[in-house]
């Protein structure tokens, strides 16, 4: 540790030296702390530490009284006069070459004023830990075999790892190709049998392990797709920033843009982000830029800290031109950057849930801005904030509004689940019954959406009414067969249901509302010709689950696909004929002013995995409010009819886009505590509301709440929540951030502020 030894000494041996004097000079070090104290602290650099110190290393400083000493992010350096206070001093430098770029460190700054969160956790969040612990990638030696074995007996083991060995190989993959155990390996190493000429990293870090599917990169683009590519590549070649929104239907080519737009900025020798929703929920996309690009970094969730950090580097050293990730992927270190594309940019996924609650459709368009490049942003149901930004001329939209080689978009029937006839069998109606057998006897294959996983959505006496409820959140238990589990969906509690009512002790309990679990048991019954797989969070737990029913899916094993919504993403294939959305209503009435955005997008993209090849395809939407726009619009293939209704409703209510919101939810064990909390943080907001409103001319500024939130209460903890809204997110922030200033606490309460919520739950 010699620099922690050289800062100790200057500590002492400069100390009565500045005390002496009166004008005196040096370097301060302005540093952050991952966590506690949330202000900017100055040290001063000791001399021998003048040239290590700068900002993105990260430092040890002395804390508090007795001078414990803490990591800390260096995020800015200066020299000359020293303040009157005395100043601690930096006591060693941890990193020996900067984690973050000064453009990272603005971007974290930026960051944490927009989302009011603390500047130590953005630095983390946008660090993989990885990356912190600066992880090394295990490496595995090379072995071969040094020749004849001379005079020595071999066992057949070892002859079959000898042989194995005349090209050099890991001690692993010697073990698969012999079938001989790790020990007759280690045993040849010991008798000078096989040599060690190299070594390898373990698993090349970020590789694909699935063998990529060739798509051939078509001859000619269409004049949609070419006008889309000229708007997206002129601005990459001119180093000038834009966002170019490609609102395009299913299959109308999207991805070929994306995919030729970032040839070309390979071509130009920089290198592209792209965002896709969830890796493992879209391999289709992953693979077809694997299959297309030689040195494609795949960053997804399975990776450990210590490939993520190989990857970084890689990306940090632009041995790799494109990155493709999920929301963290925008923190990745391109230093020759060209373009960034974000694929599905509507979804929820894209903002983080935990704090920083940072939305990466924001953080690009800073990104690209400060870069000078361009912004992609991909969907077939853009999001209403995105929409009003293009109609108001702010971004660019390119509309791609025809499939890709003149296939129709599938006709949709709505079935009205308020006419009894409808629900006489069950959770399919006669009519998505008679559209699947069509698409089963025509050779096709189908789709049906239930977006609730578990056999019955709920539990409840037939005599009293009595329901079943997890004591923990009081959400409905959902009944999961066999063993007659009630699950809870908030918390994951598991427990056996009784047979009769807890409340009236009736006998039998019925089993309301259909799940996945009992829709595929249903659809078994009803077609007992055809292969039925589910995909829910249920089946697919384990690793690469998902991919294996895709594969199975894509190869014909499978008739009939049940799933939650994981099947309604970016999926392509080509047999697909009937999509079934067998209750378009689950999601329309929560309580969230984006609710008849999220049922459109989804019964939109889900009717998009219909038709897609040259046999056609129909969609059949059962649904009890057919009426609504969101429906309406959907069927009609017409997503755009729906955001010009929802419009004119977000902005009489200055929802985004018309206004920003705020949103503080308290969580605490006892009730009366969060609520008074709740009234305490809401009273606060009010009055500096009112002292705003007189200052700023801002009277559309409101308060709503103290309530209980939509989800009351979760994993035992009471839940109430509070938002704030008006028409300028800046002013909101201003008012929350003085409303909470300096407040304390109390232990047994947590409280979080979310700016700009995706989730109003
Ligand atoms: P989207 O991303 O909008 O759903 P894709 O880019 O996946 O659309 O295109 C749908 C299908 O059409 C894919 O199989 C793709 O390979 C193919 N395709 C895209 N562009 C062309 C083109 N210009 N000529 C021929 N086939 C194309
Ligand atoms: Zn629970």
């Amino acid at each position: 540790m010699g620099p922690d030894q050289s800062a100790q000494r200057s500590l002492f041996e400069d100390r009565p030296a500045w005390v002496d004097d009166d004008i005196r000079h040096g370097t301060v070090a302005t540093v952050i702390l991952p966590d506690g104290v949330d202000k900017p602290l100055d040290y001063l650099v000791p001399e021998p530490l003048v040239s290590s110190v700068e900002p993105g290393r990260r430092v040890r400083v002395p804390l508090g009284k007795a001078n414990r000493l803490r990591l800390a992010y260096c995020v800015a350096v200066r020299s000359g006069e020293l303040p009157q206070t005395p100043l601690k001093s930096v006591a060693g430098v941890e990193d020996d070459k900067p984690l973050l770029s000064r453009r990272m460190l603005e971007l974290t700054e930026w960051m944490a004023e927009r989302w009011l969160a603390r500047r130590g956790e953005v630095l983390e969040a946008v660090l993989p830990s990885g990356v912190r612990m600066q992880r090394k990638v295990k490496v595995s030696p090379l072995l071969v075999a040094t020749g004849l074995p001379g005079d020595r007996k071999l066992t057949p083991a070892q002859a079959k790892v000898l042989a194995a060995a005349a090209e050099p190989a890991t001690a692993d993959q010697l073990t698969r190709a012999s079938g001989a155990s790790r020990a007759v390996v280690t045993r040849l190493v010991k008798n000078g049998l096989l040599q060690e000429v190299g070594s390898v990293e373990a698993r090349r870090a970020g590789a694909s392990e699935r063998p990529g599917i060739s798509h051939d990169r078509p001859d000619h683009l269409s004049p949609a797709q070419a006008d889309a590519l000229a708007a997206i590549t002129g601005p990459m070649r001119a180093g000038r920033h834009e966002t170019i929104l490609l609102f395009g239907v299913t299959g109308s080519g999207k991805t070929e843009v994306y995919l030729q737009a970032v040839e070309e900025t390979i071509s130009f020798g920089r290198q592209a982000i792209v965002l896709v929703p969830e890796i493992s929920l879209t391999p289709q996309t992953c693979d077809r830029f694997r299959a297309r690009f030689g040195t494609v970094a795949v960053l997804h969730s399975h990776l450990t800290p210590a490939e993520r950090h190989a990857q970084w580097r890689e990306i940090a050293a632009g041995r790799v031109n494109v990155v493709v990730g999920a929301r963290s992927a925008i923190f990745a270190p391109a230093p020759r950057l060209g373009l960034i594309v974000i694929d599905e940019e509507h979804e929820s996924s894209f903002k983080q849930a935990t704090s920083p609650r940072y939305h990466a459709r924001d953080v690009a368009e800073w990104i690209a801005r400060a870069e000078n490049v361009p912004l992609v942003l991909g969907s077939a149901t853009p999001a209403i904030e995105t929409f009003a930004r293009c109609l108001a001329g702010e971004w660019r939209m390119c509309r791609l509004a025809d499939r890709v080689g003149g296939s129709q978009l599938p006709g949709v029937l709505t079935v009205d689940l308020r006419d009894p006839t409808a629900r006489a069998r069950g959770a399919v109606s006669p009519r998505l019954a008679a559209g699947i057998r069509w698409a089963l006897d025509a050779g096709g294959q189908v789709m049906l959406l239930l977006n609730r996983r578990g056999f019955a959505t709920h539990v409840q006496c037939r005599a009293c009414g009595h329901t079943m409820r997890c004591p923990q959140c009081e959400i409905a238990f959902t009944l999961h067969q066999p063993g007659n589990r009630g699950i809870c969906h908030g918390c994951g509690l598991v427990v056996r249901l009784p047979p009769d009512c807890p409340e009236c002790r009736a006998p039998g309990l019925a089993h309301r509302g259909t799940g996945t679990q009992r829709l595929e048991e249903q659809i078994r019954r009803t077609f007992p010709d055809a292969a039925v797989a589910r995909m829910d969070t249920d089946t697919m737990r384990s690793r690469g689950s998902h991919e294996k029913t895709l594969d199975a899916f894509r190869d014909r094993h499978i008739d009939i696909l049940v799933g939650t919504q994981m099947i309604a993403k970016g999926l392509d294939f080509p047999s697909v004929m009937l999509v079934g959305v067998v209750n378009a209503d689950a999601a329309l009435h929560l309580a969230d002013f984006r609710a008849a955005e999220r049922t459109c997008q989804l019964v939109t993209q889900v009717s998009g995995r219909s038709g897609r090849g040259q046999l056609g395809g129909r969609v059949v939407v059962q649904t009890s409010t057919p009426e609504h726009p969101s429906i309406r619009a959907a069927a009609a293939h017409d997503y755009e009819a729906f955001v010009r209704s929802e419009l004119p409703i977000r902005e009489a209510l200055v929802y985004p886009p018309f206004g920003s919101i705020i949103r503080l939810v308290v969580r605490g064990l006892d009730e009366e505590r969060v609520r008074e909390w709740a009234t305490h943080l809401t009273a606060r907001l009010r009055a500096e509301a009112a002292a705003c409103g007189a200052a700023e001319g801002q009277p559309a500024i409101r308060v709503l709440g103290p309530a209980p939130a939509p989800i009351p209460r979760l994993r035992e903890r009471f839940r109430w929540h509070l938002q704030v809204l008006g028409p300028d997110g800046a002013i909101l922030r201003g008012l929350v951030r003085r409303a909470t200033a300096g407040l304390k606490t109390p232990p047994d309460l947590a409280w979080i502020v979310d700016v700009d919520p995706v989730d109003m739950l």
